[in-house]
């Protein structure tokens, strides 16, 4: 059976993605899933090589027959995002043309044309892969810029993750989740056995840490926290922990701020291969972590996402 560490943050920025890397490097070998579709960098630390590419496809949009369409004008009439746009001349209507950008793909046009000259295809959105790194099995994706809808983007590569710890007899997932608490969170969240949340001294990160306790609440996960650069302010450090006890989650640990963070980014490297107060912090919050999911590690206990 799978456990599966998702780690996430209020917001961006915060290390989490070299918190989430550096317990993929302490855990392996395992499966590493990068659930930042948005703005994915795993792949910077991890290095995967990639074995196989997928298409991504997700939501549709309204594609223009010109040779069926009549110029009747009804779907610039009835689209409401104002996705079309009428060519005319004194003569009336000499073309209609889709902006692709401002289409929502909701395909009210596809059901009026009584033409039917507007097709409504899938949209490509991206790629994502099965790759390998130093750590075991990674997925990943790559979204087109603008494209969105990365809930299932990331619902997809969490079930791939885990079908690949299945097959390859793995015990945990690491997930570098989304940041923040909107729909790509929430799919990286869903059926994860616990959390760990990567948080920064200061007052929006108190404010983004009491929005994602009560998340991971909601959905009755089990959750770590941290602050990663605890020394920058130390009041607030002390302020987060105190909180993290007050709503029943569990500190595991304040990361000094450490120049090997940035070092080993460059490098392409996770900060526990260096050496230095950054990497045994990390190392001590990993054995927290390990000793505290104890038994129930070793059982086995989670839900596959849907
Ligand atoms: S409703 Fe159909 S036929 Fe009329 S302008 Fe639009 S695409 Fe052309
Ligand atoms: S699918 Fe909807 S949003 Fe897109 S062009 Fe047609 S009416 Fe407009």
């Amino acid at each position: 059976m799978t456990t599966e560490l998702v780690v996430i943050s209020g917001k961006g920025g915060t290390g989490k993605t070299s918190v989430a890397a550096s317990l993929a490097v302490l855990a392996g070998p395992i499966v590493v899933a990068d659930c930042d579709v948005d703005a994915a960098d795993l792949h910077m630390l991890l290095r995967p090589e990639i074995r196989v590419v997928h298409d991504f496809y997700s939501g549709r949009e309204a594609i223009l027959n010109q040779s069926l369409c009549v110029r009747c004008g009804l779907c610039a009439d009835l689209c409401e995002f104002d996705a079309f746009t009428r060519l005319q001349d004194e003569t009336g209507i000499t073309r209609m043309d889709v902006r692709l950008l401002a289409c929502e793909g909701c395909g009210v046009c596809v059901r009026h044309c009584a033409a039917g000259a507007i097709e409504f295809p899938e949209k490509f959105r991206g790629h994502w892969f099965e790759s390998d790194t130093r750590c075991g099995p990674m997925v990943h994706a790559r979204l087109l810029v603008g494209s969105g809808n990365s809930g299932k983007l990331v619902n997809q590569v969490r079930r791939r993750a885990f079908e690949l710890a299945r097959q390859h007899d793995l015990a945990w997932v690491i997930t570098d989740g989304s940041p923040g608490i909107g729909c790509p969170v929430i799919a990286s969240l869903t059926g994860a056995t616990h959390v760990l949340a990567v948080t920064e001294p200061s007052v929006s990160g108190s404010h983004d840490l009491l929005r994602l306790l009560a998340l991971t609440r909601h959905f009755s996960i089990p959750t770590f926290v941290c602050v990663n650069k605890f020394d920058i302010y130390e009041p607030a450090a002390r302020e987060i922990e105190h909180m993290t006890k007050a709503a029943g989650a569990n500190f595991v640990g304040n990361i000094p701020w450490d120049r090997a963070f940035a070092v080993a980014q460059q490098e392409g490297r996770t900060v526990v291969e260096t050496d230095g107060p950054g990497a045994r912090m990390i190392r001590e919050i990993w054995d927290r972590i390990r000793e505290q999911i104890g038994q129930a590690t070793q059982e086995g206990n989670h839900d596959e996402p849907a």
